[in-house]
């Protein structure tokens, strides 16, 4: 099978890998991929946001599959235009993509599908939203409606904080993607990721996982695209799971393909649980980043024609996926100043060293290579250091070990990746 792989970072460094051990894989091409991607695939130039370049890709090479990485091209509707041509693709349509591409809609559809979530309400009126305040206690939870790249959420316990980011909200603080805003209950609990395959029709249960939104150690400072995520997640019970899968996964897809945008690709769900049971804090419509990296170390199938059957409409003849015993943990190697603002190109050694070192695999989410082939950091996050272990502590020892190989004077990770986890078992 020719495979296509649309993205550049760890996600799709781990999608590839796993991939290539595939025996059904003939070739694999990425696009644009990245420079630890072309050692599995050939990488085409071409940007995730040049949705005609792509089709044209697809189209040149005869791909069997596509299957695309982040959010912001299935967004735009590159899903709809490889089907368009008869390809076979890995990820949603445009309409059904709005679960992630707008908070408004999701939540009226939460709402529409009797599928436990926050209250909430919707407003482009600062008057109004102001207003709506008086429903909640502190603290005030604020949502950017549309893509912010995980930063259009805030969240303050002060009444004149929440009056001020209002204003900021409707004014464009996050440009179009915050003129509509969503101010919704505050939820307690914990926080556990839920993925299931979806072909349309039937859903199949693709793991769980927790990770670590903020910057700093013990969960403190901004928000960042995830500095760590660790599978299984404890708290992820199989009676927990029963119930996400039946009262949240089931219901969205069945809610999708009754309004007329059956989902095929990855749900993955945001679910903040306590006494009460789940309940959704966001949908999102692709695997998690850096979620991906622990799940594709633990499935122990091939997971190639479970990523066919979803984009094909067979998922109902595929077995549950199985896992390994093994729990991983995978930390994010950031580059100084993350998530503000950061130099690119120092030098990073020792990435070799820690691949060479048992159950460890460093994905790499924004690297390149320099006239001497070293590594070197292109983005904000840049290392992935995954690794398995007997038990969740050799997984993190394992992991920090691998890390401690890695000499990068520009870079930082947080060393607590798991606490939660490691406390409580
Ligand atoms: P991302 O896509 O990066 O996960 P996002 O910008 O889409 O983030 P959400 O996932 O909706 O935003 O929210 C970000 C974080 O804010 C959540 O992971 C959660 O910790 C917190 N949060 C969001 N909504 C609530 C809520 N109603 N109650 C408590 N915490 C919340």
């Amino acid at each position: 099978m020719k495979v296509l792989v649309v993205g550049s970072g760890g996600r799709e460094h781990a999608l590839v890998w796993k991939i290539a051990q595939s025996p059904l894989v003939s070739t694999i091409l990425a696009a644009p991929g990245s420079a630890a991607i072309s050692e599995l695939a050939t990488c085409h130039t071409i940007p995730v946001s040049d949705l005609d370049g792509l089709v044209d890709l697809a189209r040149a090479e005869a791909v069997d599959l596509v299957i695309v990485g982040p959010e912001v091209p299935l967004c735009d509707g590159l899903a709809d235009r490889l089907r368009q041509v008869g390809i076979a693709t890995f990820g949603p349509s445009k309409l059904a993509a709005r679960l992630e591409a707008s908070k408004a809609f999701a939540k009226d559809f939460y709402a529409r599908h009797n599928v436990p979530s926050a209250r909430y309400g919707t407003f482009s009126n600062a008057g109004e939203a102001k207003a709506f305040l008086d429903q909640f206690q502190p603290p005030y939870v604020l949502k950017a409606d549309g893509l912010a790249a995980g930063k259009g959420v805030v969240i303050v316990s002060d009444r004149a904080e929440a009056e001020a980011e209002i204003d900021a909200f409707l004014s464009g603080k996050f440009g179009d993607a915050s003129r509509t805003l969503v101010i919704e209950e505050f939820m307690d609990g914990e926080e556990v990721s839920i993925f299931a395959l979806c072909d349309g029709e039937d859903v199949l249960y693709c793991g769980a996982a927790q990770d670590h939104k903020r910057v700093g150690e013990g969960d403190t400072g901004p928000n960042t695209g995830g500095m760590g995520a660790y599978s299984p997640a404890p708290i992820a019970k199989p009676e927990l799971i029963e119930t996400a899968m039946k009262t949240i996964i089931e219901p969205v897809a069945r809610g999708l393909a009754a309004e007329g945008s059956p989902f095929q690709g990855v749900l993955f769900a945001g679910l903040m649980v306590n006494a009460d049971g789940p309940r959704v804090v966001e949908f999102n419509i692709r695997f998690g980043d850096p979620e991906c990296q622990v799940l594709m170390m633990r499935i122990e199938d091939d997971l190639l024609p479970y990523l066919e059957a979803t984009a094909t409409g067979h998922l109902a003849d595929m077995p549950p996926l199985s896992w390994t015993a093994e729990p991983a943990i995978t930390v994010v190697m950031a580059a100084n100043g993350y998530p503000d603002s950061y130099e690119k190109g120092s030098l990073i050694e020792g990435v070799d060293a820690a691949n060479l070192m048992e159950g460890v695999v460093v994905f790499e989410a924004g690297t390149g290579r320099n006239a001497a082939g070293q590594h070197t950091a292109t983005g904000g996050r840049v290392l992935n250091v995954t690794a398995s272990g007997e038990t969740l502590h050799y997984a993190v020892d394992r992991a920090y070990a691998a890390v401690d190989q890695i000499n990068w004077p520009g870079g930082f990770c947080r060393r607590d990746i798991a606490w939660r986890a490691l406390k409580t078992h």
